[in-house]
């Protein structure tokens, strides 16, 4: 069932000034000089329009460093009286809403341990009803859509319009070069389902290292994200949590400053017609790819058929294997990588089997 709320678009909130809003902080707020000096660097560098600081911390390990708790509060209250910015913290418990609330917290965002759980994210919904703050739902650790919608959605029926999601990327057990998967297309699906959600990337805790900052943010500004969370500490090595990830103030603004701010749009006719016609010629590729998709798949069935006729398995490893490694070299001269050309030939491989199965059991469906 779609919930039928609104959604309170980014350029009318009043924490919004221009793309990319920044929402720029420490990952922890750990003393009162670190919260406070962190603040001072970036407001006097112009690269805050939210601060952000952890009060409370989701660690994934028992012994570590677990936030200062709600005595930190009063440092983001003083933030916000001697700088007039809005400030930011994350919340998991409806005590953690109360306590927030109750020190002037600004806006409020959910975690991705927490987006996971719906009695968690519907609890912060009670606490939340009929109060008027800004709310972020981080998408949830695991790569699912509908966890992400269903916390927006539940965080939307307490009556809160002014909503946004941050994207944060997906664990996997594989380790890679970031921390957390950013697996695009999943924020995109997720806009393309709440028109005018806000959407902010969080690229501090895909990379989990300072040294891809730079490169994840400009993608997400290619995307056309609407803003950017990133942990910024004014002694990153020495920082209680996240210490690899995190940027001194003056790092981070070299590193925004840097950044190629792309217009969604072009009123100029030349232009226009130019992407007009380029996109006329995708078309026409995407469907030449799904007429050769179709005309794949038909030979399957008849190889599904005379495989049947002589008793012969679907599944053969070597010719598969043949094909994958075939491909791969091929796709190598043509600028194809080769994780995309066995992602689209195992999707192809799984339809392939999916029709010839068919095919093979049919009679005994009858
Ligand atoms: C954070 O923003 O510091 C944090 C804990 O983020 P996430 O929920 O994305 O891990
Ligand atoms: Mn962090």
């Amino acid at each position: 069932m779609e919930t039928k709320t609104t959604i309170e678009p980014l350029k009318n909130w009043d924490i919004f000034k221009q793309r990319p809003l920044l929402m720029t902080g420490p990952c922890s707020a750990e003393t009162e000089e670190q919260v406070m000096e962190t603040a001072r660097q970036l407001v006097a560098a112009n690269k805050v329009d939210v601060f952000r600081a952890g009060i409370w911390k989701p660690r994934t390990r028992p012994n570590s460093f677990e936030g200062v708790g709600a005595p930190g509060l009063k440092w983001l209250k003083q933030v916000k009286q001697e700088f007039s910015i809005p400030v930011a913290t994350e919340v998991a418990t409806e005590k953690h809403v109360y306590e927030a609330l109750k020190f002037g917290v600004d806006v409020l965002w959910i975690g991705a341990r927490t987006t996971v759980n719906p009695f968690a994210v519907q609890e912060i919904a009670n606490a939340l009803q009929g109060v008027d703050v800004m709310v972020f739902v981080k998408n949830p650790i695991n790569p699912e859509l509908e966890l992400w919608v269903g916390a927006i959605e539940r965080i939307m029926k307490a009556g809160v319009k002014r909503i946004g999601a941050i994207h944060r990327g997906f664990s996997s057990y594989e380790k890679t070069a970031f921390r957390n998967q950013p697996q695009w297309q999943i924020p995109i699906d997720l806009r393309q389902r709440l028109k005018d959600l806000p959407l902010i990337c969080d690229p501090s805790h895909i990379g989990g290292n300072r040294a891809y900052l730079s490169d994840i943010s400009q993608e997400a500004m290619d995307l056309n994200y609407d803003g950017l969370m990133i942990e910024s500490h004014i002694d990153p090595d020495t920082a209680w949590s996240d210490k690899k990830q995190q940027l001194t103030p003056a790092a981070l603004a070299e590193m925004l400053d840097q950044l190629i701010l792309r217009s969604v749009d072009s009123s100029d006719t030349q232009f226009v017609s130019t992407i007009d016609e380029l996109r006329s010629q995708i078309d026409i590729f995407d469907d030449q790819l799904l007429d050769i998709l179709e005309r794949r798949m038909q030979i399957a069935e008849t190889i599904g058929q005379y495989k049947k006729k002589h008793n012969i398995t679907i599944l053969q490893s070597n010719r598969w294997q043949e094909i994958v490694n075939k491909a791969i070299r091929k796709a190598n001269n043509k600028g194809l990588s080769p994780e995309f050309i066995s992602t689209i030939l195992k999707a192809i491989h799984q339809e392939s089997i999916t029709h010839q199965m068919k095919v093979m059991n049919e009679h005994e469906k009858i």
